[in-house]
């Protein structure tokens, strides 16, 4: 195996990418992006939309912060109407976002909600269709991550509610969408590198995204005769409020992500061009894959 140096003095990766450290820090779950050391970067400022989705529909859970923010934004610049689904103490994210895909032009509509109360997540993807006028595209991105040291500590609640919204939610929302969705449409998956590289700590959390990775492909198969692309995208360690949330431990953040063979974490605004290649006509012949995004390393 390759020997990959990290200077953990420098602000920058090799290919000049700002590396972060961020301090110490804690928030209760789900953890608020407005209260992040340093602030993560959703492409607010950066990204440029080239029409790639024009006239497409989007929802897109926990669309409020992190990856689901970055994919909102880049989807909005690339011309789509997007229903942005969160929970309600999100509501401070979630509008912040939701200013900024107003500023491209395009129609939002705000869904919160707890994907664990059935009544909601029931009837959230027609819910969004009807407000966007029919729905081409279903992005299952919201996620939950708690960090437990031990099996002998992870109570059976915890367990019950990683699965509900990691992967259970996912079948009751693609269900919906296969309904609503037409021919062309997508729908994306948020799997992780955790899915083929469990950490220890991350034991409920990991064995949910295997089982995201391996439902992706299997409903790709049902999907591709209705004419709608099934696939997923598996971020590594990208800099989101899901982390200082307790999603790791709090002393291993200042050296979040240097593991990896660029020797940092990435932002989501680094994740979110994947989901737009999924999500265009650019990837009609790409179905039941995954995209990994992750700075280097040992993928399958
Ligand atoms: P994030 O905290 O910004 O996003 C997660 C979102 O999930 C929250 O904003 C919230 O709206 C939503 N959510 C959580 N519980 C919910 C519930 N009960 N009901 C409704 N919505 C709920 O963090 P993120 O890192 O951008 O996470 C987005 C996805 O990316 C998740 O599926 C996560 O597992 C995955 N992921 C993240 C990383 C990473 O390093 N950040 C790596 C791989 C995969
Ligand atoms: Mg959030």
């Amino acid at each position: 195996m390759l020997d990959h140096p990290k200077n953990e003095s420098s602000s920058t990766d090799r290919a000049g990418k700002e590396r972060i450290s961020p301090p110490k820090q804690q928030q209760p779950e789900p953890g608020l992006d407005a209260e992040m050391t340093p602030l993560a970067d959703h492409g607010e400022s950066s990204y440029e939309g080239r029409g790639r989705l024009e006239g497409k529909r989007a929802l897109i859970t926990g669309g409020d912060s992190g990856i689901g923010a970055a994919v909102a934004i880049a989807f909005a610049r690339e011309g789509a109407d997007v229903a942005l689904a969160h929970l309600p103490v999100e509501d401070r994210d979630a509008e912040n976002i939701e200013s900024v895909l107003e500023n491209a032009g395009v129609q939002v509509h705000r869904f919160p909600g707890d994907l664990r109360d059935r009544g909601y997540r029931d009837g959230l993807v027609d819910e969004a269709a009807a407000a966007l006028g029919g729905l081409d595209i279903l992005v299952n991105n919201a996620g939950k991550q708690i960090s437990v040291e031990s099996l002998d500590e992870l109570p059976d609640s915890q367990v019950e509610a990683t699965f509900d919204v990691n992967i259970f939610a996912m079948f009751a929302l693609s269900r919906a969408a296969l309904k609503v969705i037409g021919q062309g449409g997508s729908i994306i998956n948020t799997t992780s590198i955790q899915a083929f590289e469990p950490s220890a700590h991350l034991m409920d959390y990991a064995a949910t995204k295997a089982a995201i990775s391996n439902f992706t492909k299997a409903l790709a198969e049902q999907a591709a005769p209705r004419g709608i692309r099934v696939n997923a995208v598996a971020p590594g360690p990208i800099w989101t409020p899901l982390q200082p949330s307790e999603g790791q431990p709090i002393e291993a953040l200042p050296k979040f992500g240097h593991d990896t063979w660029l020797g940092r974490a990435g932002q989501p605004v680094e994740v979110a061009p994947a989901y737009v290649f999924l999500a265009s006509d650019e990837a009609s012949y790409v179905v039941g894959s995954t995209v990994h995004v992750n700075g280097g390393k040992n993928q399958p």
